[in-house]
């Protein structure tokens, strides 16, 4: 009866283990992994989840997300969210937060330039290829609006990713006057603004939804691109 010797059996193992482990990882899986990174619902309880670049309901018709449904935070920004929750739930007890996007990997980003960088909206990505990228790419960053425990949106004046005047916080008083936003809508965007501002986010001027939990210096200080 032959035998395979056991230093053979053990590289057999070994290789078939190092195959294995080559086997390209799922997008999700490889978030969890990432140090310093967490499942903001952990930490925000009762946040509405519903990545819309994990959808085909996005402006580039593409799930780019793929397995990634998760809103992945760095955990300082996971903690300010839930202090503005606190916040928010005590202001107006019926309401919830609803997240779009939070941290979005480097390689995703570069799937977004590719679709989008010869089109008209090349000016609503951020370029890869620029020192800092966006500030998802480090996990710092919220897309976020209000719902009602029902899951119901807030009228926020226009939808998530609208291009256009009409969702750049710029413009709102103009645009109230012009009676383009009513004085419902700039409320529930200015109750938005309010409870993340008292946590320590940073609002923008172009989108009513996108929060930075940190200056561009500080986050590229504090924090590593998600890869
Ligand atoms: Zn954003």
């Amino acid at each position: 009866m032959s035998r395979v010797p056991a230093s053979l059996l053990f590289f057999a193992l070994a290789f078939s283990a190092s195959a294995f482990s080559k086997a390209p990882e799922s997008q999700a899986t490889s978030m969890d992994k990432i140090p310093g990174l967490v499942d903001a619902s952990s930490v925000v309880k009762g946040l509405q989840v519903e990545l819309k670049y994990s959808t085909t309901d996005n402006f580039m018709k593409k799930d780019v997300y793929g397995d990634l449904e998760k809103c992945y935070l760095q955990e300082d920004a996971a903690k300010m969210l839930g202090e503005a929750q606190k916040d928010l739930v005590k202001i107006r007890p019926d309401l919830r937060f609803v997240a779009y996007d939070c941290a979005r990997p480097l390689s995703v980003q570069k799937k977004m330039w590719e679709l989008v960088k010869d089109t008209p909206s090349r000016s609503y990505v951020a370029n890869p290829d620029t020192k800092t990228g966006s500030i998802h790419n480090y996990g710092c960053a919220i897309d976020l609006s209000l719902a009602k425990t029902d899951g119901t949106p807030l009228d926020m004046g226009t939808p998530f990713d609208f291009f256009g005047r009409k969702a750049q916080p710029r413009y709102e008083l103009t645009l109230l006057r012009q009676a383009k936003l009513t004085h419902e809508q700039v409320a529930n965007r200015l109750l938005l603004r309010q409870v993340m501002v008292r946590a320590g986010f940073t609002p923008i001027s172009s989108e009513w939804w996108h929060f930075n939990c940190a200056s561009t210096a500080e986050t590229r200080r504090r924090y590593k691109k998600i890869q």
